[in-house]
This record gives C-alpha cells, sequence and structure tokens, in this order.
C-alpha cells in the first residue's frame, strides 16, 4: 500500500494515511474554540430554558430563536464574507454543527436553515440570487427550507411529481406540486423547490419565496422526535415562479440535489457528535448521583461497560469526522484554484468526498442511537420519564437514520460509490482485490516478532482492508453486474469499510496523540477495545459475505483468509472499560 497525502475519497481501502496528515479535534485553535464556545453559551441561554415551549410546537418561538442565532452571527459559518457571512473552514462549519448537535430540535431547524435551506444557493446561485437571497439568509433576516421529498418520491428522489411550466410570456414557471416531510415549512421566507420542467427526465431546482401566491403551507406534523422543529407538507397551486429565480440550469436540480445530501451527510456526522457528547455528560452526572445497593450505581460494572461504549464509539466516531473535514477543506483549497469561485469549489470537494460523507451519517446516527439508548438505561425508570433531557435525546436520535437518505441507502452508496470511482481510474482497487484472491492460502495474520504498539495495531487495519478487498473481488467475480441486487452482500462490505475506515482514524489520531499529549494511556484503551471490536465485524460480516457466494468447495478457503485477516490479539476487555469510564466518572462529564 502507497503513502498518500491528500487521498481520493474511498482510496483509503488501498492506501495508508500518516498521523500528519489529519487534523484531529485537539488541534482546534482558539478562535475555533471561541466560536464552539459561542454555540454552547448560545444554547444554554436561549434554547435549554424554552426546550418544553418548544416542543408543544410553538413555531413563533423557534423563528425567534432562530433570529436571534442570525443576529449573533451563527447562521454565517458556512457563507464566504462577500455575501454577508464570516466564511469559515470546512473544519470550523463542522465544529459549529457539532457544538450546536446538542441542541435537540433547535440544531435540526438550525442546520436545515444553514445548510439544506442556504447553500444550494451559495452553490449554484448566479451572482444576482446570492445577493438577494444568501446575504439576507446569512443573517437570519430571512429563514430557508428545502424541498424535495413528495408523497410519492422519498429514497428515489428523482421521481417527484411536482411540475413547472413556462408561462407564455416566457417571464415565469408556473409551480405545481406537494411536497411533505419539509423542515422549517412553518415559517420559512424561502424554499428551494425541486421540480421537473414539462416532461423532462430529470429535475430542476427554483428559489420559491412563502408569500408568491398558490404557496400553501400544511399543519405540522405530530412526530415522534424533535417536536420543537416544524415539519409539514407544502402546496404548490399555480405559483408564479419568476424564471429568475431557477437555480442552476435546466436539468441540473437532481445534481443540486445529491450533492446537497452529501454535504448534509457531513453535518449530520457532526451533528450527533454534539448530541452524543450531551447525552454521554447527562448520563455519568447521573451515575454519580443515584445509589442503588447503598453505593452510588457509576460503581458497577454494569454501568461502567455502558459508559465507555458510549465513550468508544463517541470518540471513534469524532476522530473520522474531522480527518475527513480537513481533507474536504484541502480539496477545496486545490480546487479553488482551478475554479476560481469559493462556493463552487465547496460543493465539488463536498461532493467529492461522497463515500466518506455517506460514512460519517451512518456510522454516527448509529453511535447516537446507541449511545442515546445506553444514557436512558443508565437513568433506570427516570430515563423513561418526559421530564429528563435523555428521554428527549432518546426520541430526537431516531430521525437521524432516516434523513439525508436513509441508513439503508447509504450503506449502498458506500460500497456502490468507492467502486465506481475505482472504475473511473481514480485509484486501483481492483488489481490488488485479484491479486490477493488470487493467493487467499498464503494469507496470513501476518505477526512480526517484536513488533511496537502502533505497528500491531497498523497491521491490523491494513489486514482488515485486505479482507473488504478479498470480499468485493469474491462479490464482484461471483454476481458480475448483478452484485447491485444483492444488497445484503454489500451491506457486509459496508459494514466492514466503515468501522475499518473508523478505526484507522482512530489509530491515527491516538498516534497523532502521542505526540501532543504525554499520558495517552485511557486513548490506547479506547483504540485497543475499538479494534477489537472491529475485528469481529471484520470477521462476522466478511464471512456473511462470502458465505452468500461463494460454493460449498470454495468458501473455505476464503473465510480462512478472512478469519486469519480478523485475528487480534485478545484483550481484557472488561479492564480497559473499566479505565476508559474511570476517567468520565472522575471528570463528571465528557472531557476526553
Ligand atoms: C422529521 C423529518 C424531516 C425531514 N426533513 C426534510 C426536508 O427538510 N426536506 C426534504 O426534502 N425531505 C425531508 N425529509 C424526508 C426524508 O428525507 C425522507 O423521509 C427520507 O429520504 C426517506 O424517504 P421516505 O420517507 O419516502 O421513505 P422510503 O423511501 O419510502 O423508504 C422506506 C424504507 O425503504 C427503504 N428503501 C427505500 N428504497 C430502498 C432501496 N433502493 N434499497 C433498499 N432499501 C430502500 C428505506 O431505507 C426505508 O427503510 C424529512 C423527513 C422527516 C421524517
Amino acid at each position: 500500500m502507497e503513502n498518500g497525502k491528500l487521498l481520493k475519497s474511498g482510496e483509503f481501502l488501498v492506501t495508508e494515511t500518516e498521523p500528519k496528515d489529519i487534523f484531529i479535534p485537539e488541534e482546534f485553535n482558539e478562535e475555533q474554540r471561541m466560536i464552539a464556545q459561542t454555540c454552547h453559551d448560545f444554547l444554554e441561554a436561549e434554547v435549554y430554558p424554552k426546550m418544553a415551549d418548544l416542543e408543544k410546537g410553538d413555531r413563533e418561538l423557534m423563528k425567534g430563536i432562530l433570529k436571534k442565532a442570525g443576529e449573533l452571527g451563527l447562521m454565517g459559518v458556512s457563507v464566504p464574507e462577500e455575501f454577508g457571512g464570516f466564511g469559515q473552514s470546512f473544519v470550523t462549519q463542522m465544529l459549529v454543527a457539532e457544538t450546536t448537535g446538542a441542541g435537540y430540535s433547535f440544531s435540526v431547524a438550525y442546520m436545515a436553515h444553514c445548510g439544506i435551506g442556504t447553500l444550494p444557493i451559495l452553490y449554484y446561485g448566479n451572482k444576482d440570487q446570492r445577493q438577494r437571497y444568501v446575504t439576507k439568509l446569512a443573517t437570519g433576516e430571512l429563514l430557508g427550507a428545502y424541498c424535495l421529498t413528495e408523497p410519492g418520491a422519498g429514497s428515489d428522489a428523482n421521481s417527484g411529481k411536482t411540475n413547472a411550466k413556462l408561462s407564455e410570456d416566457g417571464k415565469h414557471y408556473i409551480l405545481n406540486g406537494q411536497k411533505m416531510w419539509i423542515t422549517n415549512a412553518g415559517f420559512a421566507d424561502t424554499q428551494v423547490v425541486f421540480a421537473k420542467i414539462d416532461n423532462d427526465r430529470v429535475l430542476s431546482a427554483f428559489i420559491v419565496e412563502r408569500t408568491m401566491s398558490g404557496v400553501v403551507i400544511g399543519p405540522d406534523e405530530h412526530k415522534m422526535g424533535i417536536k420543537g422543529s416544524s415539519t409539514a407538507q407544502i402546496y404548490y397551486n399555480d405559483v408564479k415562479v419568476p424564471v429568475e429565480n431557477l437555480l442552476g440550469k435546466r436539468g441540473e436540480g437532481f445534481r443540486v440535489a445529491l450533492s446537497i445530501l452529501h454535504m448534509g451527510r457531513l453535518k449530520l456526522g457532526a451533528n450527533v457528535l454534539g448530541a452524543a457528547k450531551k447525552a454521554i455528560t447527562d448520563s455519568v452526572k447521573y451515575a454519580n448521583e443515584r445509589k442503588q445497593f447503598g453505593v452510588l450505581i457509576s460503581t458497577f460494572g454494569a454501568i461502567k461497560h455502558k459508559l465507555a461504549g458510549q465513550v468508544i464509539r463517541l470518540f471513534a466516531s469524532e476522530s473520522a469526522v474531522y480527518r475527513v473535514s480537513r481533507d474536504i477543506d484541502s480539496m477545496m483549497e486545490k480546487l479553488k484554484v482551478d475554479c476560481g469561485d469559493t462556493g463552487r469549489a465547496s460543493i465539488e470537494a463536498i461532493s467529492h468526498y461522497a463515500v466518506e460523507a455517506a460514512i460519517l451519517k451512518v456510522f454516527g446516527s448509529e453511535m447516537l442511537d446507541f449511545v442515546s439508548d445506553e444514557a436512558v438505561q443508565i437513568h433506570g425508570g427516570m430515563g423513561y420519564s418526559a421530564e429528563m433531557d435523555v428521554e428527549r435525546g432518546y426520541r430526537d436520535s431516531r430521525i437521524n437514520r432516516i434523513f439525508e437518505g436513509t441508513n439503508e441507502i447509504n450503506r449502498l452508496l458506500v460500497v456502490d460509490t468507492a467502486m465506481k470511482r475505482a472504475m473511473k481510474g481514480e485509484f486501483e482497487l481492483f488489481g490488488k482485490a485479484e491479486t490477493l484472491y488470487n493467493d487467499l492460502n498464503k494469507i496470513t495474520s501476518g505477526v512480526v516478532a517484536g513488533e511496537d504498539y502502533f505497528s500491531e495495531k497498523t497491521r491490523y487495519i491494513i489486514n482488515f482492508k485486505k479482507a473488504i478487498l478479498i470480499c468485493i473481488h469474491g462479490a464482484v467475480k461471483h454476481f458480475e453486474k448483478n452484485l447491485i441486487n444483492e444488497q445484503e452482500v454489500l451491506n457486509n462490505i459496508a459494514d466492514m469499510m466503515m468501522e475499518t475506515y473508523v478505526s484507522e482514524s482512530l489509530l491515527l489520531r491516538v498516534k497523532k496523540l502521542e505526540t501532543l499529549k504525554g499520558n495517552i494511556a485511557v486513548y490506547k484503551d479506547i483504540l485497543d477495545v475499538n479494534i477489537y471490536d472491529t475485528a469481529e465485524v471484520i470477521r462476522k460480516s466478511g464471512c456473511d459475505a462470502v458465505n452468500s457466494f461463494a460454493s460449498q468447495d470454495d468458501a473455505p478457503a476464503i473465510t480462512g483468509a478472512i478469519e486469519n485477516l480478523s485475528k487480534v490479539q485478545g484483550l481484557n476487555v472488561k479492564e480497559a472499560r473499566r479505565r476508559i469510564a474511570g476517567k468520565l466518572i472522575e471528570d463528571n462529564c465528557y472531557k476526553y
């Protein structure tokens, strides 16, 4: 495997990365920490005290809080200065997404506005559209929404029926149709609406104002969670949208929609970190107060196991989030030189990292579901009480696996996109996979005598990648073009890819931390348990995949190779988890 600095999307499967080439959260500078503190203070002052009222569905209250966030400058983080924002780096944008992620349904409303509601116009709008809309969205003077989903078009987003026809005088598009599940629908001033012009096969995008005649907003949906966020249907009845409000070119809408989804997935990956940190802090505070059998419940091994499990998955997820964020910043810099337009360079760079965006979305949303579920369990009966934040966190977490493309769709994308990029020649995958597959009997776990700590962990990651390549080659060889219909096998491979990418990011972070911090013992514990668990996913998912395509004669050699490649040293996971939980219990909050 070669060394490389800025990897292409999916290239991590065949190329090693050095710790110096990744960004880790411990490297945030003073300004970034201040921005995060401002977001945190905002939640404390403006959001948490009003949470109960927000949950009653008070649209005006949510609107007011969003406006205040705008006044404080929190809405212009992703917008360049020339359009009224602060033009922060992608790493900083992700830090803001993370910090505000602790804001329950406020966070959903805020992210929908700043992300999918604003950025399509910044990225694809012309100068006039950016001037008319983005400058006001960046300050909160206008609030935005994004309208793609329809009753009959969810995951299959391009199948929407909303239609646009050019008026006879050529001045307007006449829009008719219906959108559903639209976040911020209740108060958004602008809507990015996707519709097909005439009988086009693909979508176009339009900027629609709520005050345009014929725009009808339905009542808010009654939802399981994020109850403070307005989600409603929007109907378009002969709405006259000026031709100047066509966003991008005719037929470019599906591309706009997909690119914005990549961005949304990345930001969701950051968002869930903030929510998880809050849930972990709530968990440990409760465990350090609640006594049963005469002692604090935080002294019980079963509770320490849960606390450590929360920390491990969060810390690993966070390592991957900031690794990707820096890659995107570097890619943006490169593309800005080529195309000269910051907005376009941003979305090109974001779209480039489609594989990693899907990984962050799936891994992060499932991490948060796990963390939130354990938070409720640690609270026992109190966790089931609507008075507790962990109860709200549990309900609010669930949506993350559904929007920004369901996790089923995103799992398919992880493998499909990586393979397509490799086929296009962006990196060499299939040749390497075939070489490994042709020599299955020679594959061992590769133990080296006297191997040091990090060399051993690096070898494990390299082995996991080899196991993935073997599964890819076997599946392609067996199913050929039909592989796309073998979703179970693709899911197995996606799980292997996701866990490996996250474990590698964690390894690189801990290696880098060794040079930044003195004592990294607890981080090594986190890494040890994580890799131990990942090895099990590689073994199980790898063997499941192989047994789904290999004949009885072929299967033993292939699964034998997977078993060898997923072998890791035995570990006293009980003690490692106790030490990880020990730090959390001592700090009485998430502080890693
Ligand atoms: C609270 C909330 C807020 C939302 N906000 C917005 C918003 O602001 N703007 C917007 O445009 N949309 C929004 N959405 C819509 C959201 O993006 C969709 O709900 C989501 O894309 C899934 O579409 P669907 O609900 O039609 O489910 P479906 O597509 O019908 O999926 C149903 C199930 O089938 C699975 N499935 C579907 N296709 C496949 C396939 N090819 N292979 C395997 N499995 C498949 C799915 O994974 C899922 O498990 C929101 C939704 C909710 C609930």
